[in-house]
């Protein structure tokens, strides 16, 4: 993407000079100079395209030279130093420009824009934010300063201040961003439940609740603080909605809501809800979570069955884990010995395999996280369907 960015930049600055050199070269002999440069920009153009940043950088550096005069090019090129990891070449290129006496505020404004992002690149946040909100006040690609200001406000852990910018933001461009603003309550709630402070964290999940009515995290963590008042028949309720919010995270509330069964004696509501997961989902944890109940209920041989039975429709590893461990007390000798060297390697195979991947941009993780820590996205990262994983 960024490619084409640069690429659109460029190809208006390829006319302008063309047309510049023209006039300096004067009428009869502005053919060739015009054919000069533009093969250079085309072939910096193409370095561009082909990933090759080193020849391109070189290209448009020359072209820099020929017009000093041209901002586009200064900007495609400070946007390739950043690009680059080069954040000190990027923030002197778009502070020289900026300070350019006769540059138009529409361009200055831009230049401006830039820095902002070099700054945020080199972990200058302070100074971005500053920039930003110059930006926001000047009514000057607000949209995109304001989205840059939620980013260092996420980063700094300021949800207050998050939240308050990105419902400016939703003001100015009439874009849905309460599943983000129900994420930061969420982030104030669990903070004060970690501090103590319980009636603020419920105040949050309210207002979690009011942006985002289905919000899984804010269900979760109304079921944590019922569970830690010792309410379990609450938790119970507030998992099991949970589930039906979104039936996705079914990994990550089944341990607490099977606790919570456990501790309001509610087991066979527990079953019944398990199997009416089993009908509707196709992971494997609703599959152990029953093995392990029928196990404590009605023994070995019946967990076994339902767990064969399962493991014939959805082949998993992790069930096969579960199967071996069940397993393993009956079988002596030599079947033994091989029946521990399947459970390592078995174990070795889960072991090295992500369990949680992001639907927005790939990331790989083992643990589940709230926000992706690649691209930021909240609520994005899912389980693995498939048989390493869930
Ligand atoms: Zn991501």
């Amino acid at each position: 993407m960024s490619a084409l960015y640069v690429l659109a930049l460029l190809v208006p600055t390829a006319f302008a000079c063309g047309w510049w050199s023209a006039r300096r070269a004067g009428v009869r002999r502005s053919g060739e100079q015009v054919s000069e440069l533009s093969s250079d920009y085309f072939r910096g153009l193409n370095y561009l395209l082909n990933e090759e940043q080193d020849k391109a950088i070189e290209v448009f550096l020359r072209l820099a030279e020929y017009n000093r005069d041209t901002v586009e090019t200064h900007l495609a090129l400070g946007n390739l130093f950043r690009r680059r990891g080069e954040v000190d070449r990027a923030i002197r290129l778009h502070q020289h420009l900026v300070s350019r006496p006769g540059l138009s505020d529409a361009m200055k404004t831009v230049a401006l824009l830039e820095l902002g992002e070099d700054y945020m690149r080199a972990g200058l946040l302070d100074r971005a934010e500053t920039l930003f909100s110059d930006l926001v006040a000047m009514d000057a690609h607000a949209p995109s300063a304001l989205r840059h200001l939620i980013a260092i406000y996420q980063h700094e852990r300021d949800w207050h201040k998050a939240i308050d910018h990105a419902r400016r933001l939703e003001a100015m461009v009439g874009e849905d961003e309460s599943g983000m603003v129900a994420q930061f309550y969420c982030e104030l709630a669990d903070q004060s439940r970690q501090h103590g402070a319980r009636q603020d964290a419920r105040e949050y999940l309210r207002q979690a609740f009011i942006s985002q009515a289905d919000c899984v995290r804010a269900f979760m963590l109304t079921g944590r603080l019922h569970a830690e008042d010792g309410e379990h028949a609450e938790a119970v309720d507030v998992y099991e909605a949970a589930v039906e919010a979104d039936i996705a995270f079914v990994p990550e509330i089944l341990p607490p809501l099977l606790n919570s069964y456990a501790r309001s004696q509610q087991m066979e509501r527990a079953e019944r809800f398990l199997r009416d997961i089993l009908a509707r989902y196709h992971g494997v944890s609703p599959v152990l979570a029953l093995t392990h109940l029928y196990q404590q209920r009605d023994g070995e041989r019946v967990a076994i069955d339902f767990l064969t039975s399962q493991l014939r429709q959805r082949p998993s590893v992790r069930g096969l884990m579960a199967l071996i461990d069940a397993t393993m007390d009956k079988i002596e000798g030599e079947a033994r010995e091989n029946f521990l060297i399947l459970r390592d390697l078995t174990k070795k195979l889960l072991e090295g395999q992500a369990m949680y991947r992001c639907s927005r941009c790939g990331f790989g993780a083992k643990a589940h996280h709230w926000q992706c820590p690649s691209c930021k996205g909240w609520s994005t990262i899912r389980p693995i369907h498939g048989v390493a994983n869930e």
